[in-house]
């Protein structure tokens, strides 16, 4: 092309690179559409039951202070070394994205003053998580958890309300989960334990088989060694001396209280010496959910929790014994059967098809009108054909389809289509909302 030609042409435009997609952050989820059927069910079933057991919904929020975790997970705890996304703010202030929700949730109860409501306080909280955890199949940087606390009862009637709510939780929900509880003991037995429990590790023959960060542990937090994941490390914990044998009179007796109250409510669980959680801030009962397995490596846990008598204190409260409960969304999800996210769906009444631009306007007039009147009316006012919104109305079960036409909008009339037996009737579009509220009390 002549240098004139260019100049009338303008400036030659150059092609656009291709822009390269941007992807989510490792280790991150996203719930995409029809995804959240399975999350509702899980949500409504424990927002209802927890309120039928008194717990008290709260929120904290993502953003805490670094110091919450280090004085509350504790300094040795994976979640404060290796796992915690924290950072300098503008303002110079150490900040992390919460790890766990107690930690947070002990520092509203400490910064509002809840110890004045009533107590024992029960309370329910819902929320993401952030760990920097090695991503896997359930194991995720982002995850959510719901947390129950009971603030305020030191006696095991605090254990047994929240094992039961788990039980009946896992029942709705037909997750045929196994409840693990053990004992930590108190800060008057349980050096007595970590001493026998250090001689055993330190064994020459022990010690030689221990990975790295269990040679750490010993050091440092030496109970970690009996949940290490590692399978050498699994096999030696088989053979470690158990806390059981070295509780003090009132927590043993703690512990068979809480064991006489499931075994009276027939709710079967595995009393196992092994497990002691992750975190610095328990005392005696620990317990967790997990699915049975058949191979020797643990499985990953569906929720943990357990007594922390003396956390509100360490974080500057006044002494409130406490216990809590976490449960991982993710990981319910994942050990759900669809069948029964499906039949948990609610079967809405009525769906609305309409054809064509007034329809459609009128239409939206009596979706109004019908769902005010209670009705559970359903539309898809963005399909164009009928054989598409027939499709839609199937889909969800409904009982009756209107179907609003060019005609029967001129007659003033709508088609009432029972959707089992496929008969039509035209009826009178003034009439139509009692018609269907006499028909579906009828039916419901
Ligand atoms: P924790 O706070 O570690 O006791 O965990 C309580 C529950 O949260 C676990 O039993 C899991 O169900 C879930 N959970 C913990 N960490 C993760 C993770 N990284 N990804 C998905 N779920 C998790």
């Amino acid at each position: 092309m002549s240098k004139k030609n260019n100049q009338l042409s303008g400036p030659t435009i150059q092609p656009r690179p291709a822009m390269r997609p941007i992807h989510r952050v490792k280790g991150m989820k996203d719930i995409q559409p029809g995804n959240y059927d399975a999350w509702n069910f899980l949500l409504r079933s424990t927002f209802k039951l927890a309120e039928f057991h008194g717990f008290e919904r709260i929120d904290t929020p993502v953003l805490e202070s670094f110091a919450l975790y280090e004085r509350s997970s504790g300094r040795t705890s994976d979640i404060v070394t290796k796992e915690m996304y924290s950072f300098v703010d503008k303002s110079g202030e150490r900040l992390a994205l919460r790890p766990e929700a107690t930690p947070g949730i002990v520092r509203a109860y400490i910064e509002h003053g809840w110890f004045n409501l009533p107590q024992p306080l029960k309370t329910l909280w819902y929320g993401p998580l952030f760990r920097r955890d090695k991503p896997q199949l359930g194991r995720y940087r982002q995850h959510h958890q719901l947390n129950f606390d009971i603030f305020g009862e030191a006696g095991p009637w605090a254990e047994i309300q929240l094992l039961f709510l788990i039980h009946e939780l896992l029942q709705d929900w037909g997750i045929k989960a196994q409840i693990d509880i053990n004992s930590l003991g108190c800060a008057d037995c349980r050096p007595n334990y970590t001493n026998e429990l250090v001689k055993y590790y330190k064994e020459k023959k022990h010690r030689e088989q221990l990975c790295p960060d269990c040679r750490r542990r010993l050091l440092k937090n030496p109970l970690r060694l009996l949940d290490c994941k590692e399978p050498a490390c699994i096999a030696l914990a088989q053979d470690a001396p158990q806390i059981i044998d070295y509780l003090c009179g009132p927590c043993k007796e703690h512990l068979v209280k809480v064991l006489e109250f499931l075994d009276n409510l027939g709710i079967q669980y595995n009393l196992n010496s092994q497990l002691v959680r992750g975190l610095d801030y328990y005392d005696r009962t620990v317990f967790e959910v997990v699915m049975p397995s058949a191979s020797a490596q643990r499985p990953l846990a569906l929720g943990g929790g357990g007594r922390y008598d003396h956390l509100i204190e360490s974080l500057g409260g006044r002494p409130t014994p406490a216990c809590g409960f976490a449960l991982g969304l993710e990981r319910l999800l994942l050990n759900l059967e669809p069948h029964k996210v499906a039949a948990s769906k609610e079967r809405p009444d009525v769906f609305l098809a309409q054809l064509g631009e007034g329809p459609r306007l009128k239409s939206l007039r009596l979706f109004e009108e019908l769902r005010q009147a209670g009705l559970a009316v359903h539309q898809s006012f963005t399909k164009e054909s009928l054989k598409g919104q027939l499709a839609i109305a199937n889909q969800l079960k409904v009982k009756y389809t209107l179907i609003l036409g060019q005609k029967e909008l001129l007659d003033g009339t709508i088609l009432l289509r029972d959707m089992e037996s496929g008969s039509q009737e035209v009826v009178d579009l003034k009439k139509i909302k009692p018609i269907l509220l006499k028909r579906l009390t009828k039916t419901r």
